[in-house]
């Protein structure tokens, strides 16, 4: 049976990655098993599946391969928010705090249209200070944030409390 643990033993604990200290949480194991893959997908497009979502956020680079087959799924669009940069065209722009310093993520202003049903989808929320300022980038433009979707959670990092008053789900949580 598919569930929690079958999907955690496909994920892979790679220590000291990207920098000293961090457990990076590998999810290409699991992405490259075809039945863990279309589980995954499923899971996060089945408990949002009742909400009539208009378009699927998928955040630069790893939510982008979640988001796109859980759009594809929901029979909604796929918008992707890039790092600061990256995208050719008029863009909404939002800082977040890094461990170190702080970042910019980026959305077409035209991507999300005011009254839009948005679901947010990444593969791990940590800190959830990405999604967060994904959420914003989406509200900027009058669209709402139904909920957001993540394969992996890193519930010691307490990214929850940042996303107060949204409907967040994950399907592994490492405690
Ligand atoms: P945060 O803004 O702290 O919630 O960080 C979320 C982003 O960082 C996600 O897009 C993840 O891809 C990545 N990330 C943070 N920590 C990890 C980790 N331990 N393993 C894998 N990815 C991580």
């Amino acid at each position: 049976m598919a569930d929690a643990d079958w999907l955690r033993e496909r994920i892979r604990d790679v220590p000291d990655f990207p920098s000293p200290g961090i457990l990076f949480r590998d999810l290409t194991p699991l992405l490259g098993d075809a039945e863990a893959f279309r589980f995954a997908v499923n899971a996060i497009a089945d408990a949002f599946e009742g909400h009539r979502i208009d378009k699927v956020v998928g955040i630069e680079a790893r939510g982008f391969i979640l988001a796109a087959p859980v759009a594809y799924r929901l029979d909604a669009g796929f918008v992707p928010v890039r790092k600061s940069g990256k995208l050719p065209w008029r863009s909404e722009s939002e800082e977040y705090a890094l461990e170190y310093g702080a970042d910019r993520l980026e959305l077409h202003a035209d991507a999300v249209a005011a009254g839009e049903k948005v679901l947010i989808v990444d593969d791990v929320i940590a800190t959830g200070g990405t999604a967060r300022a994904t959420a914003r980038l989406v509200e900027r433009l009058g669209a709402k944030v139904v909920g957001l979707g993540f394969l992996v959670e890193l519930t010691f990092l307490a990214g929850r409390e940042k996303l107060d008053g949204y409907d967040v789900m994950s399907l592994v949580a490492y405690p």
